[in-house]
């Protein structure tokens, strides 16, 4: 039996679609027929390539919002344009996230900032902004990307798991406060994706660590994963797509780890 849905017409934001788990996520949106607002850093050229196919794909509206996830007046804009643009805004996916791997001691303060500004508070911002619409609405979706590092920790990752972890718990503060509303919030917590942020990671933890790059690759990012397999985007789409379903109206305040068992340990 096919299972339908039911987005079509559906509008959503997704902050850092530019790359990465934010652009296979909209991607996603965009099959089920919904309009999506991309957003994240890049090329002007790549970006409006990658916006006009995504719109040739799946014949939706796809607009474009450069927002500095570290502008809170950027990020409420950001909100306010979707809700123009479509006149409604059904799911906000809270997806942009930066990563430095440093040993405490050493780790910039500024990239401490950065991480902080951009993996969590952005998404109080755009939170903050999209409540009042999705309210009036009677109905909205927040999903918040956290990761395996919102449940668990690893070293050298102070910043990125500190802001992960308080995204799990934000996720639920809001998900408390907006309970009766029709409104949910929820957490997806994935492993490892292969991801240009990934990618990156290889040869800082290489350097941190003093090993190869093969050997970070094989002993350290796929040591955490029980199942030794990165997560296709697929399977993060998958869930997201049930949780701004009318099918995951009562899930609300989970942090569910789509992480090969690596949280299990
Ligand atoms: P990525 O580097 O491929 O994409 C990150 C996106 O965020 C890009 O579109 C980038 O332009 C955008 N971005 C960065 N700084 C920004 C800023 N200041 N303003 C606006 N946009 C900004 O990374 P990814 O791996 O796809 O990560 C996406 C999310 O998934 C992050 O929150 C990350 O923490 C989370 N995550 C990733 C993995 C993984 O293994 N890749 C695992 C768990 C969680």
């Amino acid at each position: 039996m096919a299972y339908s849905f039911g987005l079509k017409d559906h509008v959503a934001v997704v902050t850092g679609s530019t790359s990465g788990i934010g652009h296979a996520l909209a991607d996603a949106l965009a099959a089920e027929g919904v309009d999506i607002v991309l957003n994240g850093l890049g090329d002007p050229a790549e970006i409006e390539k990658t916006r006009a196919a995504m719109e040739a794909a799946h014949g939706v509206k796809v607009r474009y919002h450069g927002a500095d996830m570290t502008q809170p007046a950027q990020i409420a804009d950001m909100v306010a344009f979707a809700h123009k643009q479509f006149g409604r805004l059904d799911i906000l996916v809270n997806n942009a996230g930066v990563q430095h791997v440093e040993a405490i001691e050493t780790f910039p303060v500024e990239k401490w900032d950065q991480i902080i500004a951009i993996n969590l508070t952005s998404a109080f911002h755009a939170t903050k902004a999209a409540i009042p619409i999705m309210k009036a609405q009677g109905r909205g979706r927040i999903v918040n990307i956290a990761s395996a590092h919102g449940l668990v920790a690893s070293p050298f990752k102070s910043a990125y798991v500190a802001a992960k972890h308080g995204i799990v718990g934000f996720t639920k503060t809001a998900a408390l406060e907006l309970a009766t509303s029709g409104v949910t919030a929820n957490a997806i917590c994935p492993g490892y994706v292969k991801t240009p942020l990934v990618v990156a990671q290889i040869a800082d933890q290489a350097k941190s660590r003093g090993m190869s790059e093969e050997d970070v690759m094989k002993n350290v990012i796929l040591a955490a994963q029980p199942t030794k397999k990165f997560v296709e985007f697929s399977e993060l789409a998958g869930l997201l797509l049930y949780m701004v379903s009318d099918a995951g109206a009562s899930m609300n305040g989970a942090a569910v780890a789509v992480d090969g068992g690596w949280t299990a340990e």
